[in-house]
């Protein structure tokens, strides 16, 4: 067993701003982050919205400066995966390693939630993607689905227009959800199609995507439409399946923390997107991450946040 002031399970923004304002209290500090630290703004190119970034910035840069702003202070970053956490010893289990700490942050994030159709699993990798940043560069030409309607969809179709010959948003509903300025540019691009109130109810191939299912849900017709390569932004799952029973959560997973990131679970603090909020950014994921880091510090100092 090895003993931290406070361990932060996740290394997205959230996490890495929390252990930021942890290391500059000088708690001894571990993150634990089971992939590479960035988390998942890592699946866009770029962020055109944090602050102080006129005209954006590449998210690789945003995080990598992050990682590096954290490694200057005496914060442990270690490659695992909290696979247990026990609330009321606040013990973190990894599977290789145990870690007893005064507190715990929660910053575990959401991952992108599944269309769940037929072909969509044996697909994955083969045509079907969850990140255009990642997989964009393969589909050269080619003729690309994409699905859902929010702000993720919008900035990996304009993305994906680098690439791709045509991209094809579909959409459940006649609106779109993504912010206005990103609509306008997704009708100036000739390359975006909208193919909207339809569902993908399936996905066909044999060991590569050749076409979608794509229910329309006004007539009930269901046409079979070619292409090499659907994309599913249809919004994500907090990341929590090791902590169901042992948090308040919502009925989707979210974990439910107040103002000060306290959860029900004394000295137990969740931040960004795996808590439960109206509003899921970058920017107030690191705002969520220096009210966890406080609230962590006031209750190992015996101050006040977390029900001591
Ligand atoms: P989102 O905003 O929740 O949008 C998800 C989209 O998928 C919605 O259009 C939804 O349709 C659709 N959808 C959900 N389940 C579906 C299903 N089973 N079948 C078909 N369609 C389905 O998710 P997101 O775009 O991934 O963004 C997540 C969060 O990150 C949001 O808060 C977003 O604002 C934020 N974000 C912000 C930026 C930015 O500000 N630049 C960029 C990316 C993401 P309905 O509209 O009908 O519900």
């Amino acid at each position: 067993m090895i003993n931290y002031d406070l361990v932060i399970i996740g290394g997205g923004p959230a996490g890495l701003t929390a252990a930021l304002y942890a290391g500059r209290s000088r708690l001894n500090t571990l993150l634990i982050e089971k992939m590479s630290v960035g988390g998942k703004i890592l699946t866009s190119e770029t962020i055109e919205n944090y602050p102080g970034f006129p005209g954006g910035v590449s998210t690789t840069e945003l995080m990598a400066r992050m990682e590096a702003q954290v490694k200057e202070l005496e914060v442990k970053i270690t490659a695992e995966e909290a696979v247990e956490l026990d609330c009321v010893s606040r013990i973190v289990n990894t599977g290789s390693e145990s870690y007893q700490a005064g507190a715990v942050i929660i910053a575990s994030g959401s991952a992108p939630r599944k269309l769940d159709v037929p072909g969509e699993k044996e697909l994955t990798g083969r045509g079907v993607s969850y990140c255009a940043t990642c997989d964009a560069p393969f589909f050269k030409d080619k003729r690309v689905v994409i699905v859902g309607g929010g702000n993720a969809v919008a900035e990996e179709a304009l993305y994906l227009c680098r690439f791709a010959g045509s991209v094809n948003i579909v959409h459940r509903r006649q609106d779109l959800r993504a912010s206005k300025i990103l609509q306008e540019r997704m009708l100036a691009n000739e390359k975006i199609k909208f193919i909207l109130n339809s569902v993908v109810t399936g996905i066909k191939g044999a060991n590569k995507v050749s076409a979608v299912a794509i229910k329309d849900l006004v007539s009930g017709k269901e046409e079979d439409f070619a292409c090499d390569g659907v994309f599913i932004y249809i919004g994500h799952e907090p990341a929590t399946g090791f902590l169901k029973g042992k948090l308040q959560m919502d009925e989707s997973g979210y974990i439910l923390a107040d103002e000060h990131m306290v959860t029900s679970a004394p000295g137990i603090f969740a931040c960004g997107d795996c808590r439960k909020k109206g509003f899921y950014q970058v920017i107030n994921a690191c705002g969520d991450g220096a009210v966890a880091a406080d609230s962590a510090y006031k209750f190992i100092s015996g101050a006040t946040h977390g029900k001591k």
